[in-house]
């Protein structure tokens, strides 16, 4: 895991200087068609940091190739200026580097209902899942990128 030092030296910090972080950092990826006919809860867009563009199409497209998609039932978000849930820190998601999905059945602090094959795609390919963080900060519908 990357430190919010280690964040806010790449990227700038987004809370004090959004316009521009967004500029530099920030674009909309449209999701291809072949992804949402396959994963149907994918938005047609996605406002996410750039960096996280091809590593997000080859989680899906891994997820797709090993049948394991239809666990995907919910979009519930990239972007966000916010901090991290129950801390002072700056999320991820204010980065634009975090996703989260099926948010109802993985609450934080609470139950991960995801397949144990479904998360190896994710961490294969380079992903933190919030998955395998302890009890106190464990966050089942959140994928983080920092491979950068
Ligand atoms: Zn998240």
């Amino acid at each position: 895991m990357k430190t919010q030092s280690q964040l806010i030296a790449k990227f700038g910090n987004p809370e004090v200087n959004r316009l521009p972080f967004e500029n530099k950092w920030m674009k909309v990826w449209i999701v291809p068609a072949d992804i949402r006919k396959a994963i149907p809860a994918m938005p047609e867009k996605i406002y996410l940091n750039k960096l996280i563009e091809a590593p997000l199409e080859k989680a899906l497209r891994s997820l797709i190739s090993h049948g394991m998609h239809e666990e995907i039932k919910t979009w519930n978000g990239c972007f966000n200026i916010r901090k991290k849930r129950g801390s002072s820190g700056i999320s991820a998601h204010a980065f634009g580097i975090a996703v989260d999905l099926n948010a109802a059945t993985n609450p934080f602090r609470g139950a991960v209902t995801w397949s144990k094959e479904f998360l190896q795609v994710w961490r294969d390919i380079g992903w933190i899942c919030g998955a395998d963080w302890s009890p106190a900060s464990k966050d089942g519908m959140h994928f983080q990128w920092e491979g950068f």
